[in-house]
C-alpha cells in the first residue's frame, strides 16, 4: 500500500488508526534500565517522519511513553501490553 505525500498542514491532528510507517525495537528492560527495574516490557518507536525516538514503557502502572505519556500514538504502536502475562 502506497501512500503519496499530500500537500497541506504538517500538524493536523493525527487521527489515523493505522499510523505511519514505523520501527519498532523491542528491548530488554533490565539491560537498559538495570536488574532492579520495575519494567517489564520496553520499547523504542520510530517513526519514518519523524527524528524522535519515543520511548514506551510497560509496568505495573500500565504501558506510556516516556516524553508524551500513555496517549501517545507510539504506545499503540510498540505493541506493548501489560496486561498481557507474561510465563
Ligand atoms: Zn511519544
Amino acid at each position: 500500500m502506497k501512500r503519496r505525500k499530500r500537500k497541506g498542514p504538517r500538524f493536523g491532528p493525527q487521527i489515523d488508526l493505522f499510523p505511519r510507517e514505523v520501527a519498532v525495537d523491542h528491548l530488554d528492560p533490565r539491560a537498559v534500565l538495570g536488574a532492579r527495574t520495575a519494567v517489564r516490557q520496553l520499547a523504542r518507536v520510530r517513526y519514518a517522519d519523524e527524528t524522535i525516538t519515543h520511548m514506551i514503557f510497560a509496568d505495573r502502572h500500565g504501558v506510556y511513553c516516556q516524553e508524551h505519556g500513555p496517549q501517545c500514538s507510539a504506545v499503540l504502536s510498540s505493541g506493548l501490553d501489560v496486561k498481557r502475562k507474561q510465563a
